[in-house]
């Protein structure tokens, strides 16, 4: 998928404030040196290291604060007060804090061992001018709008935001507010999916439920190849009678592949309709938010010109037995916990049904379960992601 999908290339210039959760689309050199001069990490007293002799004390000749720097220089025997991020004066090599000072009628005297060059903050210390601080393809999060507000950046070079038009495929689903007839349900993929995309900063074309019909859904496809980056739907990816999302995209775009060997999501198709990338989900609820998250959420990625860092994975302890066939990657709903030893123990979040969504819920973790491995016993170790706290 990631070798049929190119980047989307046009920019926006936009203000830091909007910029969160935007994709970087240059790299970020520093303008200046941070900090830009030296300063105090303490409340104390800024002097010379090679004046500092037992019981000798100092004379004081002034004060340095945040945003007021001493404007003379601290000539041999003075020193100087001084607050947290102020600037050292001139002539001055260190910082004694203050609860290591003896102060009396302006004259200070360090107590116990001082090391030259203790408490101050060295100019380009934390970056230094033209020091590349973010690569492109970064997503900016709230951390890094502090380092770019800190370099005093008023305005970030970002891709454009993927639009990704977003359906769901089945005469049985009904929009929540509606009546039930015998046979349907509620669709629940499409808010899901939208949620998701929201949380990755993506403008979403909501093409509603379409009814299992050929004819209408190509008409869907053939306006998202118009309109958007990428088009998701789910349901009709199966070999009943009603699937007709393959078939459709057969017809007016192309498969790139149909069927993986996972578990859940084995139906997930992937394909194009004219310059658009189609994913096909599965259905089942469980299978579509999961396929999302594993194969769509790279592929966006690649899309919107993101670069992904590799899944971090951990690995713990089984703490009960989960079944396993061999022959599929299987990716089970579980909770994870710290046990009493500091190890990482799990345990199934419940039914491992793709149709029950109420496990999927409660899952912090996703075991990722190898390919050709059976049942796994209890006290055996697994691989797991967490999922908690991320967009979904
Ligand atoms: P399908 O792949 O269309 O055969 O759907 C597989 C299963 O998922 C069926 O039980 C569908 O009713 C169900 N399903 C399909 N789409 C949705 C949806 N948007 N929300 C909830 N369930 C769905
Ligand atoms: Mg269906």
């Amino acid at each position: 998928m990631l070798n049929r999908l190119d980047p989307v290339v046009d920019t926006n210039i936009i203000p830091l404030e909007q910029a969160l959760n935007t994709i970087l689309a240059d790299a970020v050199t520093s303008p200046i040196d941070v900090p830009s001069f030296a300063n105090s990490a303490m409340d104390g007293y800024a002097l010379r290291a090679e004046d500092v002799q037992d019981g000798v004390g100092l004379q004081l000749v002034g004060t340095s604060l945040a945003g007021h720097p001493f404007g003379g220089k601290v000539k041999a025997g003075e020193c100087v007060r001084i607050m947290t991020g102020a600037a050292l004066p001139l002539g001055a090599d260190t910082v004694v804090m203050q609860e290591n000072c003896h102060s009396e009628h302006n004259v200070v005297t360090p107590r116990g061992p001082v090391t030259a060059g203790q408490h101050v903050r060295h100019p380009a210390e934390d970056l230094a001018q033209g020091e590349r601080v973010f690569e492109a393809g970064a997503r900016v999060n709230a951390r890094m709008l502090s380092v770019l507000s800190s370099l005093g950046l008023e305005q970030l070079s970002v891709y454009r935001p993927l639009r990704v038009a977003l359906l769901s495929t089945g005469d049985e689903l009904r929009a929540p507010g509606e009546l039930l007839a015998p046979g349907d349900i509620y669709d629940s993929n499409r808010i899901g999916v939208q949620a998701m995309l929201g949380r990755l900063g993506m403008e979403v074309l909501d093409y509603g439920i379409i009814p299992d019909d050929p004819a209408l859904i190509r008409q869907a496809f053939l306006k998202a190849a118009i309109e958007a980056d990428a088009i998701i739907t789910s349901g009709g990816v199966s070999v009943g009678d009603a699937d007709y999302t393959k078939q459709v995209l057969e017809e007016v775009g192309h498969i790139g592949f149909w069927k993986l060997a996972i578990k859940p999501g084995k139906p997930f198709a992937f394909g194009h309709v004219g310059d658009c990338a189609f994913f096909g989900l599965p259905g089942n609820p469980v299978s579509a938010a999961v396929t999302f998250h594993l194969l769509v959420r790279p592929a966006l990625a690649r899309l919107a010109g993101e670069r992904l860092a590799p899944t971090l994975t951990l690995q713990a302890r089984a703490l009960m037995p989960f079944k396993k066939a061999p022959g599929r990657m299987d990716f089970q709903r579980a909770f994870a916990r710290v046990l009493p030893d500091g190890g990482l123990g799990v345990v199934s979040a419940g039914s491992q049904s793709s149709a029950v969504f109420s496990a999927m819920a409660e899952a912090n973790c996703l075991l990722h379960l190898e390919q050709d491995r059976g049942n796994v016993a209890e006290g055996e170790t697994v691989t797991l992601e967490l999922i908690d706290g991320l967009y979904w």
